[in-house]
């Protein structure tokens, strides 16, 4: 396979994920030619078409949906609208995503999707407009199905677009049985599930009290255990950065900084995330909120004092230049890519603990998985045995109260005679995938001590997942 080649000696995504992929192989025992098509895309589809703007004029729409390996079926990944939208930038991703989906098991091989607009640029008609168009695109080339291709919100897009998404397919495929699986992260009355949206941030959030949860490793950074007290800074107060730092907050930690792309704020005694969105929200900027520190160039928000970093926004944020300046002891990535692997040489370096996107921000994804078996069953999650467990837990109390002689007060009785919902359910399943995959891949470092970082041991991890299941398949006989 060639070599990409890097523009103006700066390593594009896609290398970069390449790069990691690289240092993780080497600590596995799989045939070159096996490693070769675990990571390289499979099929790449650009498209461009027009999309009317005005009463006579066009815009012409360039878009991608790129899916990396389909050792599983369907593959799975977001779509993102953006004008950084480019094939590369797409591809890092969907690869990205086979790697994700392998650190979580959860049944998908990797896609991702884009569409190289502002959507700010747009009205809504027209945003539908291309959206809609977007997936017949899809439709036309066979890239999305239940069983086939799975879409998802990623930056710049949400449950708006993705019910847009659902209705084109569900028209074109009128027959089909399980439309709805065509695409998750949908509003609740297109059969989205509970939860879902703030799955991302929820998932970085068990990731990093995981993290703080190991005194050996906290111990190394001169730290204590646990998310109470800790100083946090985050960048992207968006879907991902907002939920992150909104449960971060509710367990105790302090929120110092938070940077956007029109700047950033900092106050080591604390912010309140609920009144910097307010007040965003009410001035247009997060510059000039009370008692805090502004900074123009958002990026220096990144530097500043605090325990723990996490860059929600988009990649590249942590390169070689700013690294050496960055002063958190551990690193939880919400986004995909944030950090360069010369920047996070660097940090090792300064022993920096990175909890890795591949693992971190895979909350996402696994709740995508559990709406689209909710699809393709028909039915929500405790429908059927909410009610049921109920009863049997009241008999249990209650067999319990006459047993003792004793009564249990109301809000211990609701507690424990409670049936399962499907937003507890949810949740359940997230914090339970997002503890195993934590300690797995940490595992992995552990016992193989030339693995110096958990972004390895999670790209080893996803390798030898991938490589299993090729080798099962039998495409290597
Ligand atoms: N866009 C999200 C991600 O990058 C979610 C993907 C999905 O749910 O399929 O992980």
């Amino acid at each position: 396979m060639a070599k990409l080649k890097s523009k103006n000696n700066h390593t594009s995504f896609f290398e970069n994920v390449l790069n990691f992929f690289d240092t993780a192989a080497k600590h596995t025992k799989h045939p070159e030619g096996l490693l070769e098509q675990i990571k390289y895309c499979n099929s790449v589809y650009r498209m461009t078409f027009p999309v009317r703007v005005g009463t006579d004029n066009y815009k012409v729409i360039e878009a991608y949906r790129v899916e990396h390996s389909h050792h599983k079926s369907p593959v799975k990944g977001g779509i993102r609208y953006s004008v950084s939208v480019n094939q590369d930038e797409v591809m890092a991703l969907a690869a990205l995503m086979t790697f994700k989906c392998a650190v979580v098991d959860v049944p998908f091989g990797g896609a991702k999707g884009g569409i190289k607009i502002d959507p700010k640029e747009f009205t809504l008609p027209q945003l539908e407009r291309i959206t809609r168009r977007y997936t017949a695109e899809l439709i036309k080339k066979n890239f999305i199905g239940p069983q086939i291709d799975v879409p998802a919100p990623d930056y710049g897009t949400s449950a708006r677009e993705m019910a847009w998404i659902a209705d084109t397919y569900s028209q074109i495929k009128y027959d089909a049985v399980d439309p709805a699986g065509c695409v998750t992260g949908k509003p609740i009355s297109q059969g989205g599930i509970r939860g879902r949206k703030e799955a991302t941030g929820k998932g970085v959030f068990y990731a990093t009290r995981e993290a703080v949860s190991v005194e050996e490793d906290m111990k190394k950074l001169g730290l204590s255990t646990g998310i109470e007290g800790k100083k946090i800074i985050i960048q992207g107060v968006g879907n991902v950065g907002y939920y992150a730092a909104k449960f971060l907050e509710e367990a105790g930690a302090v929120i110092v900084g938070i940077a956007e792309y029109e700047g950033g704020i900092y106050n080591k005694n604390g912010l309140k995330l609920d009144e910097v969105v307010k007040h965003r929200k009410s001035t247009g900027s997060i510059l000039g909120f009370k008692n805090a520190a502004d900074f123009k160039n958002t990026i220096k928000t990144l530097e500043q004092s605090c325990d723990i970093l996490i860059p929600a926004a988009l990649e590249n944020q942590i390169t070689k230049d700013n690294a050496p300046r960055i002063k958190a002891k551990l690193i939880t990535e919400g986004a995909n890519g944030p950090i360069t692997p010369a920047g996070e040489k660097i940090l090792l370096e300064k022993g920096v603990i990175i909890v890795p996107d591949l693992y971190a921000n895979a909350g996402g994804v696994t709740v995508s998985y559990f709406e689209w078996l909710k699809n393709l069953s028909h039915v929500r999650f405790g429908r059927m045995g909410k009610r049921f467990d109920e009863a049997a837990f009241k008999n249990i109390v209650e067999t319990m109260e006459q047993l003792t002689g004793k009564t249990i007060n109301s809000a211990r009785r609701n507690l424990l005679i409670h049936g399962a919902d499907e937003i507890d359910l949810v949740n359940s399943g997230l914090e339970d995938t997002m503890c195993s995959a934590y300690h797995e891949i940490r595992e992995i470092k552990m016992r193989n001590k030339k693995i110096k970082d958990l972004r390895t041991a999670g790209y080893v991890d996803a390798i030898d997942k991938v490589a299993d299941s090729y080798l099962a398949l039998g495409i290597f006989p």
